[in-house]
């Protein structure tokens, strides 16, 4: 099955999309192509295949798939999120101006922060999204690019992305959404009006904690010609092994999300009403302020992230996160397996003091990502645990 077959299924794209059998011998299963470069008949004449930065068997029928799943036309595969989002940053003259959510993935806010507003002099506007007019009312004549996390890690802010998309596209704006917190199968911003989708593969895509890598996503033809430049052009590409995995792991991505998806919202209930928590943010509780745009863009789910305010200070939450069995302290998110962690010293940890405060990622935040166990066990755990406080 190869292109946009949109006759199928999501779920049935997620299998075959992108893929065909082998022709030499039939394999069913896309192999690793682990080559440097592909024998020419005459010079020139190629199969379509010449040096593996530009194009790899394994790493093309990704590609193809994840364009399909996230409604695109074409998708580029690079070795990690950051080098995914960097790459799209490129597309950028230096000095532009891009207006940013303000609560987003660490990597993110550091590679714009620490890096690019000294290599290519970008400046960056940083909006709350809760309101499309908070981010509307940053955009100024230099505005290049509006780059959106939805829900944005950790706090869960979601933005109106069909809102956002109508207004951007009026000023001519490129609008860029880290799709990772969702995975296709839940929201799918192209077809929101979105231009660009970013992911993390190493999250929920695949799905299994065993690899890192990136993709951007497209329907754009000029976006798409510029993309296919300047990921061969700065080259950091996602190599033929990895891109075999997530291609593995992304056959399962619907099946995982609907346990990812119910095991979250159980145990978002539950610590909702816990005697030691302070709050739960979750875009399936009501209380979550876009509780009703979640409702319409996140495709019915609500996601397997769960931000969580302990009535603790810094010791009681080394208490408690020092005792989950089910759940592992570590870093990352979208894995099979659950884990738990905490912003301040994790995944935030590159974020400044005074900027963490006055975003309210304080010491007593931890963060979920609900793997796909058992319900049970994992509510057991989180039970144990908190009773260390
Ligand atoms: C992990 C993550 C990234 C960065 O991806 P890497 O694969 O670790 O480079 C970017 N955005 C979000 C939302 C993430 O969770």
């Amino acid at each position: 099955m190869t292109e946009n077959n949109k006759e199928f299924h999501f779920d049935t794209r997620a299998i075959h999309a992108g893929q065909e059998p082998e022709p030499i011998t039939g394999a069913v299963m896309t192999p690793i192509f682990a080559t440097s470069t592909f024998k020419q008949k005459s010079p020139g004449e190629h199969t379509g295949f010449e040096y593996a930065r530009t194009q790899n068997p394994t790493r093309l029928a990704f590609e193809k798939c994840i364009a399909s799943l996230e409604s695109g036309t074409k998708a580029f595969a690079f070795s990690s999120g950051l080098a995914a989002g960097a790459t799209v940053l490129e597309l950028l003259e230096s000095g532009s101006h891009m207006v940013a959510v303000d609560d987003m993935y660490g990597g993110s806010w550091r590679l714009f922060e620490a890096v690019r507003k000294r290599s290519a002099n970008l400046k960056v506007s940083y909006a709350d999204p809760d309101h499309p007019e908070t981010i509307l009312s940053q955009i100024s004549k230099d505005t290049r690019m509006i780059w959106i996390e939805t829900p944005s890690n950790p706090l869960l802010k979601i933005t109106n992305l069909a809102e956002v998309a109508k207004i951007a596209k009026t000023k001519n704006i490129v609008t860029v959404v880290d799709n990772t917190f969702c995975s296709p199968y839940i929201q799918r911003p192209l077809e929101l009006g979105i231009d660009i989708v970013v992911h993390s593969v190493t999250k929920y895509i695949n799905g299994h904690s065993d690899m890192v890598g990136g993709i951007v996503v497209t329907r754009k033809p000029e976006i798409s010609e510029a993309l296919e430049f300047l990921q061969n052009a700065v080259g950091s590409i996602s190599d033929p092994f990895s891109c075999f995995l997530a291609l593995r792991g992304v056959k399962t991505l619907p099946l995982r999300m609907h346990q990812h998806c119910s095991n979250a919202e159980k145990i978002a209930h539950w610590l909702d009403q816990h005697p030691k928590v302070e709050k739960t943010i979750y875009p399936g509780l009501t209380s979550h302020p876009q509780h009703d745009i979640s409702r319409t863009q996140m495709n019915g789910f609500f996601g397997a992230m769960i931000s969580v305010y302990l009535k603790t200070d810094m010791a009681g939450v080394r208490r408690a996160l020092e005792k989950t069995n089910v759940f592992t302290l570590a870093e990352s998110l979208g894995g099979v397996e659950s884990l738990i962690g905490h912003p301040v010293t994790m995944s935030h940890g590159s974020i400044p003091l005074e900027r963490r405060k006055s975003l309210n990622i304080s010491d007593n935040l931890i963060r979920l990502s609900v793997g796909v166990e058992s319900a049970e066990d994992l509510l057991e755990d989180l039970d144990q645990a908190l009773k260390a406080i």
